[in-house]
Order: structure tokens, then sequence, then C-alpha cells
């Protein structure tokens, strides 16, 4: 039995930023967000990899005890190429090759069915509702989404929004969305299409938490040492729901700084690198750094 079903990119990725470059690593919105929701909860993934795709790479998850039965293999994996300048809170795509996600069609294990926990993570929003649809009784769905889907299927990514309790979007997407330069004004916006939860990813800067009638501003960690931040909002989303997941709703801002907690961990190193390095004792060593940086 999973806790967690989440659907979104399995990856490889060709990463350049000013401090190394990497060519098809291990990334995907799916998987950076369940390794971080495996420090907390047990994930299952839905997606469609490639023949190409490694197998150590599946070793990876499963070792993170991820279950994959909801994971295809066929065709040629997804693969995304960006570029970082040193302003490294926002990717620049030189390429999106969607390969077997072009055609995928998502056909949920009889077990992930009953999940009460479902995240709809970076793909085509049409795939997201498809995956929504075979879950029974959801109690909390939380979806992410890129500016590519804003600007290829905004109409349908308008009809998951309405479908969901918590929405995560960054700065500059929210501002794109709706139309506005004011991250409160694109806030009060998404919350009147349904969702009780909007959050908005400020990268480095941290997150912003919106409800009709409460606002939380979680800060960001002060990194010396920033390499890639590819994953980083997969990350933070992914040991947000994974802690909510153990923990119920009523805990969203604590689960919010353990998103940014692991999520400051990922831009440490490319790919999974620092990630696969770190224990559960050194996120909530780091999440205690957090309190006190709030002490005032
Ligand atoms: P982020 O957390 O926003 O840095 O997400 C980075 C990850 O998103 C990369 O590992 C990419 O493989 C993946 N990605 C990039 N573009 C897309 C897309 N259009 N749909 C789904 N996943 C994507």
């Amino acid at each position: 039995m999973v806790d967690i079903v989440i659907v979104g990119s399995v990856a490889l990725d060709t990463v350049k930023t000013p401090f190394g470059e990497v060519k098809e690593v291990l990334g995907g919105a799916a998987t950076y967000s369940s390794y971080a929701a495996s420090f907390f909860s047990k994930p299952g993934i839905v997606a469609v990899v490639g023949e190409d795709f490694p197998s150590e790479h599946l070793d990876l998850l499963k070792g993170k005890e991820i279950d994959l039965n909801g994971v295809k293999k066929e065709g040629k994996t997804f693969r995304w190429q960006g570029r970082y300048e040193y302003d490294m809170n926002e990717a620049k795509t030189l390429k999106t090759e969607l390969n077997s996600f072009e055609n995928f069609e998502p056909e949920l294990p009889e077990e992930y069915k009953k999940t009460k926990y479902v995240f709809l993570a970076n793909i085509n929003p049409e795939l997201q509702l498809q995956v929504l649809e075979q879950i029974e009784q959801p109690e909390i769905v939380m979806l992410d989404t890129m500016n590519l889907w804003i600007q290829t299927k905004k109409e349908q990514l308008l009809e998951v929004i309405k479908k969901v309790n918590v929405l995560l979007m960054n700065d500059s997407e929210a501002r794109q969305l709706f139309e506005t330069p004011s991250l409160v004004k694109a806030a009060s916006s998404a919350l009147k299409l349904g969702p009780k939860h909007v959050i908005i990813k400020k990268g480095e800067h941290g997150a912003l938490l919106f409800t009709n009638n409460s606002h939380f501003n979680a800060p960001g960690y002060p990194l010396e040492v920033i390499k890639d931040p590819t994953g980083c909002g997969d990350s933070f989303a992914g040991a947000l729901i994974g802690y909510l997941a153990k923990s119920g709703l009523d805990e969203i801002r604590k689960a919010i700084i353990y998103g940014s907690v692991v999520a400051s961990f990922n831009a440490e190193d490319f790919s999974l690198n620092r990630l696969k390095q770190i224990s559960n004792e050194d996120v909530y060593s780091r999440y205690k750094e957090f309190e006190k940086m709030r002490e005032f």
C-alpha cells in the first residue's frame, strides 16, 4: 500500500549552470518529488520511461522504498535540457522532448486507487486529470505545473486546478497564469478557483502560503554552495506532501519548512547526487536550524 500517488515526469536531464554541466542524468518532477517524499512516507509513481532508461536509476528509487508498479516502460525516455545563469531562480529551457509521454495513457495499479494523498507533479495537465479521475476518494490533492503547460494547455490546467486542494506554483508562473505582477492578487485569483491552500515558491527566497483568512511566509535556507537548482521545486513539493501524508493538513506550515529543507539540500549538487547522501537525521537537524532562524 502506498501513502501518496505521484504522477509526473521521470527524465534524463542535460543541465548547465555556472558551476558545471551534466548530460542525460536522472531527473524529472516525479523522480525528485518521490525521492523527497520518501523521507517521510511511502510514495508510488505513475509515469513512463523508455527502453533506454538505465536500470540503476530505478534501483535507486526502489532502494528508497518508492513503489514503481505504476511505471511503464516503452519507447524513448522524456528528455529535458536547461541552463541557469548566476541568478539561479529561473531555468531557461533549451529543449523538451516528451517522447514516450506523448502518447502515455496512465493506468493506475488497483492498490493506488484507494490512496488519500495525490501529487499531480509537473506534466501535461490532461495526464494529471486522467490520474486524478482514477483515484476513488482522494483527501488531499496537490498540483504543480510550469510555464510550458501554462502556454500550451492553459484551459486544461485551469480545469485541474479547480479539482485540487493545494496549488503550488513558482512566482513567475503565478504571475503568468493569472496575468498580474502582484503575487497577492495571483493567490487570491487562485483561491477563487477552488484550492483552499495556495503556495507560491520564490526560489532561494522561500515560499508563501495563502488561504482565505491567513498568510504564512517561510524563509529560504541561506546556502553558500548552490551548484544546480534543478528539481528544487519538485523536492520542495515532495517533502511537503510526504510530511502532510504523515501528519495531516493541519501541519502544513511545518510541511512547508520540511519542503524548504529538502529543496536546499538538493541545490547543493547536480541531479539527485546530494539527496542520495543525506539521512533523516540531516533533514531534521536542518529543520531545527530553520526554527532558530525564525526566533526574534
Ligand atoms: P524544477 O523542480 O522546477 O526545477 O523541475 C525540474 C525538473 O522538471 C527536471 O528534472 C525536468 O526533467 C522536469 N521538467 C522540465 N520540463 C518539464 C515539462 N514540461 N513537463 C514535465 N517535467 C518537466
